[in-house]
């Protein structure tokens, strides 16, 4: 019995099968079926766009045919002339043999290959066709005769030699060959929508009478693959709520009371309340999994370090992951600081109660390492902050009882899997997001976990005040606002989206000091487009005049913009400093703590500064080429400013002509709100941008849109949670189950791919 794991070998002519492989990588009947059209022509009326270079798929009639000889070659011309609606278009064959005979004047059927332009007319060269009449044996053709006379024709993407009618007609044998297909979705859920059977549903996309029969088909697809990843989710956090965990309740008179003791503000509501939830998260026999949400500049390394002296009070270790490796070192050394002699453990001096908290990220000394490991593995450090290095090595911990992730938008189910490996028990998890996410990211790339969320700046905060700087007679005043807020004491950021050393032209990673995959430098130049490194005369004007040229135009770097800055009298004797991935990681490091002491007035970054960096000092913040960010990016990087009680000011910097990035900048300095900004995002940018093709752990997503689905991802979410509810292991359900499993594995394969 054929089914969905048939090898398509099995199921169709040899060369088809082959062609479908080598091209598609398309081998089973599961893969054809998913393999969905992505558009329908009406062939009765729709006359198919001839555009040169495009690969066109249409109806035609034969008007004219001639062979005639060629002159160096054996074998006979044809050209044939064919109408499509009001388009002539030429078809040439190198051999009349074989062609002369169905393509003669008056014949129609359908043409499909890629159009090119010959002399001033429109030419296919060799294209596929099939023509309508009967067979060798005499029979008309069912397939072509339906798609002219009542159906719709589907167009896939092309695969080489197989026009579209063979791909139909080849869905179509499958299906034959599979009935009865048996179906995940249960039958009750697909009553409640309203929602055909899976066969029925690949036979209304495939080939169907009407567009709103295809529309029907593809959103019982669609809600498919939403039930099956929120399957995938309910699963897991009925698996989470099965396992084990050390129940971790704070004592009193430990480290936690007495940082609160010494913590020089009053925490937010927000805070109180989400610390509330965590506290009683660690409380239970069962590991927790939140996600904690929160403006940028709400508070959440203290809400986070608090649950991490619980953890620590109770004689556990917390590990802190940090994305980049100037913010673990940043983390490392702020929570040092705020833990003063709480964080002296077992040093002469330090306090009765203190720990100790190591460092360990990829570019470290050996010495520098072997320390941290040590401490690590022996539970003298209570916690150890570090990049992902942390979980892709294999460090040891004495008992890690909490695991916080910081400013990850990007971390799928995967990367969780393999970081709960590190203990012995699994421990808390606590993921805290770089930006507000949409609701639908939520669902999914998180769904199987609680949520916070920290709205609420610190009180005495002044919101901060963007303005897009677009035209070349502001650009010298922004400048001067640099140059203002220095002479009150205050610092700068400049962000660039380019670093401009030699190595800019190399495609991907920046390359990385470290001697490991650290991933530090992970997103830096994921905004930078690989242009070379020829500058071409660069005053300030310029920069601005040049950028609006268009695309040609390489977007300002870092050491440009540097120099720039140190020859510009306005800015004398500023002391001006550049940060960027590529640095050694002690020049990062001396960079960053040079500028947090308040030694640097202007710091020339790329976006190595746009997660996490807190310098309460730094109150400006100038964007330049501010159009080549996405809208969640910028407000991300803008969050650096204003995060004292001085007000902050970002100036955005665009010479781009382009509507939608102009719209986009303009759009970022409307409003502070990152919840909106995220939403905007998300309908602006592909789900492969938003996830993270590289950390989405959901390379998988078909045909679910994050910034479309909501509603169906909603139902999906309330099926599974009652199906899994019901029965966690679906045994009432077993090919949903299969799909299920299906679906983790091939993450889990992408993800390791993908180290
Ligand atoms: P984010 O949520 O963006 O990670 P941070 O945790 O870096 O924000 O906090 C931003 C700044 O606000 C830090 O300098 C921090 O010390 C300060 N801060 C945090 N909570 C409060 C509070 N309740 N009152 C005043 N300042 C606070
Ligand atoms: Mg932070």
């Amino acid at each position: 019995m054929a089914g969905l794991d048939t090898p398509l070998k099995r199921l169709l002519p040899a060369d088809v099968a082959r062609k479908l492989a080598s091209h598609r990588q398309i081998t089973t009947a599961a893969e054809l079926l998913w393999f969905l059209p992505r558009r329908y022509l009406d062939l009765r009326t729709e006359v198919a766009e001839l555009l040169p270079g495009s690969y066109a798929v249409f109806a035609g009639t034969v008007l004219t045919a001639n062979a005639r000889p060629m002159r160096n070659r054996r074998g006979r011309l044809l050209n044939v002339t064919v109408r499509s609606g009001a388009n002539e278009i030429d078809l040439a064959f190198f051999s009349a043999y074989g062609h002369e005979r169905k393509l003669v004047p008056g014949a129609s059927g359908l043409f499909a290959g890629t159009v090119s332009e010959y002399g001033r007319r429109l030419q296919l060269a060799h294209p596929a066709y099939e023509m309508i009449g009967e067979d060798d044996q005499g029979r008309a053709d069912d397939l072509i005769q339906d798609v002219l006379t009542q159906r719709y024709m589907p167009v896939y993407r092309e695969v080489k030699n197989l026009p579209s009618w063979t791909l139909a007609r080849a869905v179509a044998g499958v299906l034959d060959a599979l009935a009865p297909l048996s179906d995940p979705v249960p039958a009750q859920v697909l009553d409640r929508h309203g929602l055909p059977g899976l066969e029925a549903a690949f036979a209304l996309v495939h080939a169907p009478p009407s567009l709103e029969a295809a529309t029907r088909g593809l959103a019982r697809l669609r809600y498919d693959e939403a039930l099956t990843l929120q399957v995938v989710l309910a699963q897991r956090r009925h698996a989470h709520q099965g396992a084990r965990a050390v129940p971790r309740r704070p004592t009193a008179a430990g480290l936690l009371q007495a940082f609160d003791a010494r913590l020089p503000f009053a925490l937010t509501a927000g805070q109180r309340s989400v610390g509330e939830q965590l506290s009683d998260d660690l409380a239970r026999t069962w590991p927790m999994h939140r996600l904690l949400q929160g403006e940028v500049g709400s508070g959440k390394t203290v809400v986070a370090l608090r649950t991490m002296l619980a953890v620590v009070d109770t004689g556990g270790q917390a590990a802190l992951l940090a994305p980049t490796e100037v913010l673990a070192s940043q983390h490392h050394r702020s929570i040092t600081v705020m833990l003063g002699d709480l964080a002296e453990g077992g040093m002469l001096g330090g306090a009765e109660q203190g720990t100790r908290v190591a460092l360990l990220t990829g570019s470290q000394s050996a010495a520098q390492r072997k320390v941290a490991l040590l401490q690590a593995a022996s539970g003298e450090a209570g916690i150890v902050v570090g990049t992902h290095a942390l979980i892709q090595e294999r460090v040891q911990f004495a008992d890690l009882g909490l695991v916080v992730v910081d400013e990850q938008h990007r971390f799928g189910v995967a990367q969780r899997d393999a970081l709960r490996g590190k203990a012995k028990i699994d421990p808390h998890v606590l993921v805290m997001t770089a930006t507000p996410i949409p609701r639908t990211v939520a669902m999914t790339v998180f769904g199987d976990m609680d949520t916070s969320v920290l709205t609420e700046l610190p009180a005495g905060r002044s919101p901060i005040a963007s303005h897009v700087v677009d035209n070349p007679g502001w650009y010298e005043r922004a400048w001067a606002r640099v140059a203002e807020e220095v002479a009150k004491g205050h610092q700068a950021y400049v962000v660039c989206p380019r670093i401009g050393d030699d190595d800019d032209d190399k495609p991907g990673r920046e390359a990385n000091g470290g001697t490991n995959s650290e991933t530090d430098t992970a997103d830096e130049t994921d905004t930078a487009d690989e242009t070379d490194d020829s500058t071409n005369g660069d005053t300030e004007d310029d920069g601005l005049t040049a950028a609006s040229a268009g695309a040609a135009t390489p977007p300002r770097s870092v050491l440009e913009v540097r120099d720039e800055l140190v020859g510009n009298s306005v800015l004398s004797g500023l002391r001006i400093e550049v940060l960027h991935g590529r640095l050694p990681a002690e020049a990062k490091e001396s960079v960053m703590t040079a500028f947090g002491a308040g030694q640097v007035d202007v710091l020339v970054s790329t976006t190595v500064v746009e997660v996490g960096v807190d310098v309460p000092n730094a109150t400006v913040m100038v964007i330049m080429d501010a159009d080549r960010f996405g809208v969640s990016q910028l407000h991300q990087l803008r969050g650096r400013v204003g995060r004292g009680s001085a007000p902050g000011l970002c100036l955005l910097v665009t010479g781009s002509q382009a509507e939608s990035a102009r719209e986009r900048v303009a759009q970022v300095a409307a409003t502070n709100d990152g919840f909106e900004l995220a939403r905007i995002d998300l309908e602006q940018r592909r789900e492969g941008d938003v996830l993270g093709a590289r950390q989405s752990g959901h390379g998988s997503l078909r045909l679910l849109r994050l910034n479309r689905d909501e509603q169906v991802i909603a139902d999906a979410r309330a099926d599974a949670a009652r199906l899994v509810g019901d029965d966690p292991e679906l045994s009432q359900h077993p090919e949903l189950a299969r799909a299920a499993a299906r679906w983790l594995d091939e993450e889990q394969a992408a993800y390791l791919e993908r180290g």
